[in-house]
C-alpha cells in the first residue's frame, strides 16, 4: 500500500489557505492568471517538446490545440473576472417591499481536477484558469499516460505557484483513488464515461458537486445537398487532428446514400492531399498513444469493409487513416467511441434512418451536420440531443470562449470555457436583504386574518 501523506499534507495546506480568505481577493485572483501566463510563456517550447514525445504529436498542432488556446482564454478572462465576481443584483417581487436580492458568487474552495491524457496540457490548464478565476485552491491529477507533458506541467507549476494554492500530483489509478477519497469541495474531472461513473459516485459520498466532460460517439451527417469537396476537407482534418484521439473528432460518418461514394473519394483526396500517400511517414500525423490503446483500434478494422488505408507499423504506433464502407450498427466500430483513425461510413436516406442509428449511441458529446438545406438542418438541431457541435464545420464551436462546452448524459454533465468557467468553479448564492418595514400578515394565527382556506 502506497504512502499518501503528501497528498494529505498538501490537501490541509489548501484548506488553511483557502480559509485565509487570500483567493477571494479579485486582484489577487488577476496576478495569479498574469503568473500563469508568465509561466506558459517561459514553458512553451518545454510542453510543445513533452506532448511531442508523448505521441509524435506536430509542433504546429500542439501549439494550436494547447498552448494558443489557453492563452486566448487567459486573455479572454481576465479583464472580465471583476465584473463577474462582483454581486449581481436582481429584481425583488413587492412582496418583499424594500428588499433588494443579490447573487453572490462564493468560491467552492479546495478543488481537484483530474485529467486524460489526449491533450494533457489543455485539459489540465483550462479548467485551473476555472479554478483561479473562480477564486479557489486546486490540486491537478494529470493522466498517467502522458508522463512527459504531466512532468513539464508540474516543474512549471511547482516553480511558479506554492502547493498550498495549486499543486499537481503525479502518479497512478491509485493516486485517482486515493485523491477521490478526501472531501474535496468540487472535482472537475475529464475523461471516458466508464471513470467519470467512478468519480460521480465517489463524489456522491460526500455530496460534492462536480462537473463531468466525457466522450462518446459524435456522429457527422453529410446531407446530398452540400458542399461535399469541403465538407471532405473538413471531416479529414477534425478526424485525423491528433490522431483521431480528440473527443470531439467526428466518430463516424452518416452519408446520404446518394452522395455516399463521392464522399468517400473526396475523403480519400484529402487524407492524401494532408498526410501525403504514406500517412505513416508524415510528420504532421501523431501516434497512437501506447500499445494498449493500438491493438484497441487494430481490433475494430473489419477487413473485409475496408475501403482505404488499414496498415499499421507497431514500432511507431501509427495506424493509416481508414475508412470502412458498408459499416452498420452491428460493427465492432460502432459500439464504442473509436478515439482513433478510423473512419466508418453509414448511410441514409431519411430523417428516421439518422435518428435510429444516433440513438444507438444517445447524446453524443458532438454532433456535425454538412448541409445547405436550412429546414433539414433545424430539424436535425431540434431532434436529437448532443454537447455541441457544427453546421458544415467540425470541432471549431470548442474554440469560442463565448459559449459554454460541455456533454449531455452519457458525454457528460456540466459545461466550461470563458464566463462558463467562472460559472463552474463557483456557487451562486441568493442573498435577500431585507427592509426594515414588515409585513403584518405573513405571520400565523392565520384564521384570524381570515387568510385560512
Ligand atoms: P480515462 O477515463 O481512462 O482517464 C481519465 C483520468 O481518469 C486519468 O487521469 C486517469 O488517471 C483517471 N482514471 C482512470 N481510471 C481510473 C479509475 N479506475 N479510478 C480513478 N481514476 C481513474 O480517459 P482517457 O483514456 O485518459 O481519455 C479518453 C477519454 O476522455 C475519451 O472518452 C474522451 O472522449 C474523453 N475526453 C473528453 C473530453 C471532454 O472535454 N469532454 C476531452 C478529452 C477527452
Amino acid at each position: 500500500m502506497k504512502n499518501f501523506k503528501n497528498i494529505d499534507e498538501i490537501f490541509e495546506l489548501q484548506n488553511e489557505f483557502f480559509n485565509s480568505q487570500v483567493t477571494k481577493n479579485i486582484d489577487f485572483r488577476i496576478k495569479q492568471l498574469d503568473t500563469l501566463k508568465t509561466a506558459i510563456e517561459e514553458y512553451e517550447i518545454r510542453i510543445i517538446e513533452a506532448i511531442n514525445m508523448d505521441f509524435d504529436k506536430c509542433e504546429f498542432e500542439a501549439y494550436e490545440t494547447e498552448v494558443g488556446i489557453i492563452l486566448s482564454e487567459i486573455k479572454h478572462v481576465r479583464n472580465k473576472i471583476k465584473k463577474w465576481a462582483s454581486p449581481q443584483k436582481v429584481k425583488t417581487p413587492l412582496t418583499n417591499p424594500g428588499a433588494k436580492t443579490y447573487i453572490y458568487k462564493q468560491p467552492y474552495g479546495v478543488c481537484l481536477i483530474m485529467s486524460p491524457w489526449n491533450y494533457p496540457f489543455y485539459l489540465c490548464i483550462s479548467p485551473l484558469i476555472g479554478a483561479i478565476i473562480g477564486g479557489n485552491c486546486a490540486i491537478i491529477k494529470p493522466s498517467e499516460l502522458s508522463l512527459n507533458t504531466s512532468k513539464v506541467i508540474k516543474e512549471m507549476i511547482e516553480k511558479y505557484f506554492d502547493k498550498k494554492y495549486i499543486a499537481v500530483i503525479e502518479g497512478e489509478i491509485e493516486e485517482n483513488k486515493y485523491l477521490l477519497s478526501k472531501n474535496f469541495d468540487y472535482i472537475f474531472f475529464t475523461g471516458s464515461p466508464a471513470v467519470g461513473k467512478i468519480v460521480m459516485e465517489s463524489a456522491s459520498r460526500n455530496l460534492t458537486p462536480c462537473t463531468l466532460e466525457l466522450g462518446g460517439k459524435s456522429p457527422c451527417i453529410v446531407d446530398k445537398n452540400c458542399d461535399l469537396d469541403l465538407s471532405a476537407k473538413k471531416i479529414v482534418w477534425g478526424k485525423i487532428l491528433n490522431g483521431g484521439q480528440t473527443c470531439i473528432a467526428p466518430d463516424y460518418i452518416i452519408a446520404h446514400k446518394d452522395i455516399k461514394n463521392h464522399l468517400i473519394e473526396s475523403i480519400k483526396k484529402y487524407i492524401v492531399s494532408f498526410y501525403g500517400e504514406d500517412p505513416m511517414k508524415s510528420k504532421d500525423y501523431a501516434s497512437v498513444i501506447n500499445e494498449r490503446h493500438f491493438n484497441r483500434i487494430l481490433n475494430l478494422i473489419n477487413h473485409e469493409k475496408v475501403v482505404y488505408g488499414g496498415k499499421n507499423d507497431k514500432n511507431t504506433l501509427k495506424i493509416e487513416p481508414t475508412i470502412l464502407d458498408n459499416i452498420n450498427l452491428d460493427d465492432d466500430v460502432m459500439k464504442d467511441e473509436i478515439f482513433g483513425p478510423l473512419i466508418p461510413v453509414l448511410e441514409f436516406q431519411t430523417i428516421e434512418d439518422i435518428v435510429k442509428i444516433v440513438d444507438a449511441n444517445k447524446n453524443p458529446l458532438a454532433l456535425y451536420l454538412f448541409t445547405k438545406d436550412k429546414i433539414f438542418e433545424e430539424d436535425i438541431l431540434n431532434r436529437i440531443s448532443f454537447g455541441g457541435g457544427c453546421v458544415n464545420d467540425t470541432i471549431m464551436h470548442i474554440s469560442n470562449h463565448n459559449a459554454p462546452f460541455g456533454g449531455i448524459g452519457n458525454s457528460g454533465i456540466g459545461s466550461y470555457h470563458g464566463k462558463r468557467s467562472f460559472d463552474a468553479f463557483t456557487h451562486e448564492k441568493t442573498v435577500l436583504k431585507a427592509s426594515l418595514i414588515d409585513i403584518p400578515f405573513k405571520y400565523p394565527p392565520y384564521t384570524k386574518k381570515g387568510l385560512d382556506l
